[in-house]
């Protein structure tokens, strides 16, 4: 039988690189290997994201070429998932007339029909229905022989409604998976050589809000601190008004926990943030902060920030800056408003002009660079244990790990530290890495 190749590109997130890998997994059973190159590619997927403009540009300048390979191979199969294919449905087949699939961000679990009915009978296929059941989340992806690290989804959907964002709409209202099949997983996982998770969802500190029986995301995961092979536990991603002093004290007391949060601020002014809808303070987010790194000294802080919401004046973006100038962010992922259809902040009339959105960005990229180096520079001559990930990019010679505060460190060690744990003290730090040593024990 002749082998079918796979390729699937993905755009955004980290929920959608796990949700990739879910659908690989899955039409692995229809017989189709992954491939990395396009060009041999018996089905195409793109997993899309329609988080900002950009995003989706991308999507559609990307299905232009893939037309190209179309009208040289009519068996091509060409699919789109993801939240731009959720919000598009049916319209995306009307833009893309070489699509031959759309299917929606609950509708992972139904690609090995979907593929095989277009196989058997060509026929263009939407699937965009919301489903209640977390068919689509609960799929096992057996990792790769030389894996170390997997991604677990915990929960689907968001309740948040933040006033510029498409989630609610596009992945659906929040729910939670039941923590027994999240631990069966895990364990899984555990006994297939991955030594970290990550646990996924638009809002990890929410999870469990909807059961009765009391468990909530702090004792989920403590009890995957308890599953052996597992040696660090990471996730993403927090609402500030959700993280509890509980999950603040867990950093503190759950030693598999890794010392790094993850926690989008958006913006440090109070008044764009009810703009937002985003439910805090700044005083009350950096009260949290405080209180993080007051427990846990060396916790790592990493947060997203929006420039240029409408309404955003330059004093409000001064307090942002002014913000960053309190925090001192390990790192930032910021970035210019984007309009998105169908949100609040779309109705919003006090655009702010795109030149200046890009002039507030770079001068807030500048101020945290230097944010940055100044993070790192303060671990030179420290101790720290990493996790080694695998060869180093930036030479063949050396490993790459990173800490349990999620930065990169190069360093000189032997293969068989693949995988492992080992301790090396900084000797430089860079912006975007940390150079270390063996430390003698
Ligand atoms: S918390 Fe806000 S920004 Fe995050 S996914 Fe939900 S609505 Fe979007």
């Amino acid at each position: 039988m002749k082998n079918k190749y796979l390729y699937i590109q993905t755009f955004g997130c980290q929920m959608n690189v796990h949700d990739s890998e879910q659908m690989a997994a899955l039409l692995s059973g229809n017989g189709y290997k992954l491939t990395d190159n396009m060009k041999m590619a018996d089905l195409i997927i793109l997993n899309t994201c329609s988080i900002r403009e950009k995003a989706a540009q991308k999507v559609y300048s990307q299905l232009g070429r893939i037309g190209k390979l179309k009208e040289q191979n009519r068996e091509l199969i060409i699919g789109v998932g993801g939240c731009l294919a959720q919000q598009l449905g049916t319209k995306f087949h009307k833009k893309v007339g070489h699509l031959d699939f759309v299917f929606g961000t609950h509708n992972i679990h139904l690609l090995p029909q979907m593929v095989l009915a277009i196989e058997k009978k060509r026929k263009k296929i939407t699937e965009i229905d919301f489903h209640k059941s977390l068919n689509s989340i609960g799929v096992y992806v057996p990792p790769p022989a030389d894996a170390i690290s997997a991604f677990v989804t915990i929960m689907q959907g968001c309740n948040n409604f933040c006033a510029y964002c498409v989630v609610p709409y596009l992945r659906g209202r929040e729910i939670s998976r039941p923590s027994d099949d999240i631990i069966e997983e895990v364990k899984k996982l555990a006994g297939n050589g991955i030594r970290e998770v990550t646990l996924l969802g638009q809002n990890v500190n929410s999870y469990g809000k909807i059961f009765d029986n009391g468990l909530n995301f702090t004792s989920l995961i403590k009890r995957i601190g308890k599953i052996s092979g597992i040696e660090r536990i990471r996730f993403t991603t927090s609402h500030p008004r959700d993280l509890s002093v509980e999950l603040i004290n867990c950093f503190a007391e759950e030693e598999k926990l890794c010392k790094h949060i993850h926690l989008p601020v958006q913006s440090g002014s109070n008044r764009i943030l009810e703009l937002m809808n985003r439910g805090y303070t700044v005083e009350d987010y950096i009260k949290k902060i405080d209180h993080l790194r007051k427990l846990t000294p060396g916790i790592s802080i990493t947060s997203d920030v929006i420039v240029g919401f409408p309404g955003e004046t330059q004093k409000d973006y001064q307090e942002t800056i002014d913000m960053m100038g309190k925090i001192r962010f390990d790192s930032l992922f910021s970035f210019k408003y984007s309009e998105r259809e169908g949100t609040a902040a779309q109705k919003l009339k006090e655009k702010v002009e795109e030149g200046e959105k890009l002039r507030r960005l770079e001068q807030l990229q500048i101020l945290q660079d230097q944010h940055t180096l100044e993070k790192n520079t303060s671990l030179e001559g420290s101790r720290q244990e990493l996790l080694v990930e695998g060869k180093s990019r930036n030479s063949e010679s050396d490993l790459m790990g990173r800490t349990s505060s999620w930065k990169i460190v190069n360093f000189k060690g032997e293969l068989d530290m693949i995988g492992k744990l080992v301790d090396v003290k900084i000797s430089k730090a860079y912006l975007h890495s940390l150079r270390g040593k063996i430390a003698n024990n």
